[in-house]
């Protein structure tokens, strides 16, 4: 999953982002809100946290912008003064939820999981194939019942593969929805996470595998299904 964040204060940015990226989320961080309102025209993400004092679009207009472009993202506003009519003024521009700074981290990413959980209600929190069940908020992964345990990487290709099932999908796309504008991940890697995680599904009798399509990519498929690597 991908998270954006808006903030200008350059130590909570830089915290809040390495923090989000150790718990497994790709994310994108902007610290002025013009270029926060630029990534958001242009990118998906699965949540947007949006700091209500940025330098010169404020936190405001880039929701405001955001909401009038239909687009359905859920927001957590932080805003640094403890004033009830900023909470306000944020939800009634379409805000999610908020946070009063100082917060802290724990608290934010139990709000994270809250709202990516809400915002995933009409779709499937839960990903299965084969003996295979991934609980996408919970961020946990089970094989016939017993948990399974996956790196962050692993992990994150497994659920990316889950989502896309049936299809095939390339590294470039892999690398895509793993990796914010600050990561680097080779294609390489890709293939060295892939196949270590094949390995892992294997060794669990998953009942899914990943099989390689050559010049393509990946395909999750039925471990009985046919079709040689
Ligand atoms: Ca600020």
């Amino acid at each position: 999953m991908r998270i954006f964040v808006a903030e200008d204060d350059n130590m909570l940015a830089d915290g809040l982002s390495r923090s989000l990226r150790q718990a497994g989320y790709a994310v994108d961080l902007a610290k002025t809100g013009s270029d926060a309102d630029a990534a958001l025209e242009r990118e998906d993400y699965s949540l947007v946290i949006l700091d209500i004092g940025l330098p010169g679009i404020d936190g405001f207009e880039v929701l405001r912008r955001l909401r009038k472009r239909k687009y359905y993202v859920p927001v957590l506003v932080l805003t640094a003064r403890d004033e009830l009519d900023d909470r306000v003024r944020g939800l009634d521009l379409g805000a999610d939820d908020y946070l009063v700074k100082p917060f802290a981290l724990p608290e934010l990413k139990a709000r994270i999981r809250a709202l990516l959980r809400r915002g995933q209600a009409g779709k499937k929190p839960r990903l299965v194939h084969g003996d295979l069940t991934l609980d996408t908020v919970g961020r946990r992964v089970w094989v016939k019942g017993r948990s399974f345990g996956l790196t962050v990487r692993e992990w994150n290709i497994l659920e990316f593969l889950l989502m896309n099932s049936g299809k095939v999908v390339s590294k470039e796309d892999i690398v895509e929805a793993l990796c914010g504008w600050d990561d680097e991940l080779s294609l390489n890697a890709i293939e060295v996470y892939v196949s270590r995680l094949r390995s892992k599904l294997e060794d669990a009798g998953a009942g899914a595998k990943i099989r390689t399509v050559r010049g393509f990519g990946y395909l999750l498929e039925d471990a009985d299904e046919g079709g040689k690597e």
